[in-house]
């Protein structure tokens, strides 16, 4: 379900693809339900009480996760992450999100191309040369950050969740 929501490749971590969609983990899910169930009055505020606790269970999971290190570069704050109230997940921000895309050293990885270095400039092409690095997305680059101020992954998430910046990201990932 987490993979249709956020059309990510089949490749991603459960942990990362599972935070990039928003949905609780079923673990945690079904916890918060029996702890609610054994209550003797549920209302908002014990609701709201039970999934902070799950919030934080699922943050320290995250926190101790050993997979997906780029994607928990990227989204440190689960909570912050999976309330937004903008900045909808789609194929391409997916992409940039879990480093499983169009990226040579992705393809490389998965065997599927010979070589994961960046064809313009010979460095290892992935998400974060992509979009911080390669010159050939230089123009992009500019656009973005005259509207984010300054390019780092925690202005470009913060900015995702406020804003739209699926136009920078599409041009790249579309080539
Ligand atoms: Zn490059």
């Amino acid at each position: 379900m987490a993979l249709r929501i956020c059309s990510a490749y089949c490749t991603i971590s459960t942990d990362a693809v599972l935070v990039i969609a928003g949905l609780i983990p079923l673990h945690l899910a079904a916890e918060e339900k029996l702890e609610l169930y054994v209550k003797a009055e549920i209302n908002d505020e014990v609701k709201n009480y039970q999934r902070r606790g799950t919030y934080q269970k699922w943050q320290e999971e995250w926190d101790t996760s050993d997979k997906r290190r780029w994607t928990r570069k990227l989204i440190h704050n689960v909570e912050d992450w999976t309330s937004r109230k903008h900045g909808d997940v789609d194929y391409y921000i997916t992409q940039f999100l879990s480093g499983h895309g169009v990226f040579m050293d992705f393809l490389h990885r998965i065997k599927k191309i010979p070589n994961g270095n960046c064809m313009y400039c010979d460095e290892i092409y992935d998400a974060e040369h992509t979009l911080f690095c390669c010159p050939r997305w230089e123009r992009g680059r500019s656009a973005l950050l005259s509207d984010v101020g300054m390019l780092t992954s925690d202005t470009l998430i913060m900015k995702m969740t406020k804003t739209s910046v699926g136009a920078f990201m599409k041009e790249d990932l579309d080539r």
